[in-house]
């Protein structure tokens, strides 16, 4: 199958390695000049606990690439897809596959302005990387992946196609009979602790520690299963609170991305579709959406505050 992966940092690489690994014909597609120039110099450097494996792996930039491919697969940060797909317009033909895999709500939105929904897959995955250096990508853990078509009769027997291909590659994939929940599920969990850690500047545990935090969290988990059920996605919310504090019993050392990225790197966060999607849908519908409003106005001052890039 020939794939491009449309946005190569961390999660990327990951998928673009395992896939070319495992026989496919991969490209990676991304715009971050020196990551570019070190995975053409030295290919793809790949650290796994102790070990390092070097990939030949072909990476382009967007407006470099023309040939046609079967599937691509979105790994851009939520607010650079729209920007990316229309950049890699020319490869995208008529049955050409577009998976998204990124974290947050409303991406399907954003995928239907450049790809006819009967070649749209929405997924999510809980796999995880880093990045150690540009072409250096860090791994380690086990995830999955789920995918579904948005549109089952022309979508379904590629995306079942696709999974057995991830498979083939070790990614633990699935078919999802209701990915959008999977979706929702996740960003929830990230819409609790993400920005919370970020504005506190502290990891999971220590913000979940705190004698506020049940009174933050449970309102933020309030906030996203309402929304979710106008945008026709229904979870039980006593069931989410127990899934996000269990969640969080098990990652109590860990910064979330957005801490990662905001504060120790100082580079524009996914807010705006996490607890600022659901705000801004909130508003929408007529739903009261106070901590999410707040969180999301919160994280963009400290963006400016910190000059991110
Ligand atoms: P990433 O930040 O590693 O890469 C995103 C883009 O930023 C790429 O184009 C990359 O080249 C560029 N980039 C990365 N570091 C840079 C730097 N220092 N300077 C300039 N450009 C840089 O993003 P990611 O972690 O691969 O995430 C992609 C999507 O997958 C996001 O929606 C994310 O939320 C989601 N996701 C990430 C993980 C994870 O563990 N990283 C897990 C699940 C889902």
């Amino acid at each position: 199958m020939k794939i491009a992966i449309a946005g190569a940092g961390a999660m990327g690489c990951r998928f673009g390695y395992m896939l070319t690994k495992a026989g496919q014909d991969v490209v990676l597609i991304d715009e971050w000049p020196a990551h570019i120039e070190a995975i053409r110099t030295n290919g793809l450097q790949v650290v796994d606990g102790d070990t390092t494996d070097t990939l030949q792996i072909p990476i382009y930039r967007p407006e470099e690439v023309h040939e046609e491919v079967d599937v691509v697969i979105a790994f851009t940060k939520s607010m650079k897809l729209g920007e990316m797909l229309e950049k890699i317009k020319a490869i995208i033909h008529e049955d050409t596959k577009v998976v998204c895999l990124l974290n947050g709500l409303g991406h399907e939105y954003t995928m239907e302005k450049y790809v006819p929904r009967k070649n749209i897959i929405m997924g999510v995955t809980i796999w995880t990387a880093g990045i150690n250096a540009p072409g250096v990508a860090r791994l380690g853990g086990t995830g999955t992946v789920e995918i579904q078509a948005v549109e089952e009769a022309s979508g379904r027997a590629i995306a079942e196609e696709l999974v057995a291909v991830m498979n083939q590659a070790g990614l633990n994939a699935s078919y999802s009979e209701d990915v959008l929940f999977s979706i929702w599920r996740k960003a929830c969990v990230n819409g609790t602790m993400n920005a919370t850690c970020a504005i506190l500047d502290a990891n999971i545990g220590e913000v979940f520690d705190t004698t506020t935090a049940e009174a933050v969290v449970d309102q933020i988990i309030h906030e996203f299963v309402e929304v979710a059920h106008h945008e026709g996605v229904k979870i039980d919310e006593a069931e989410m609170k127990n899934y996000v504090y269990t969640a969080s019993n098990k990652v109590r050392a860990h910064y979330p991305s957005m801490h990662q990225d905001l504060m120790q790197n100082h580079r524009f966060t996914e807010i705006d579709y996490l607890n600022g999607f659901v705000a801004k849908r909130g508003l929408e519908y007529g739903i009261p959406t106070p901590y999410c409003a707040m969180i999301t106005q919160l994280i963009h001052a400290k963006e400016q505050i910190l000059k991110v890039q």
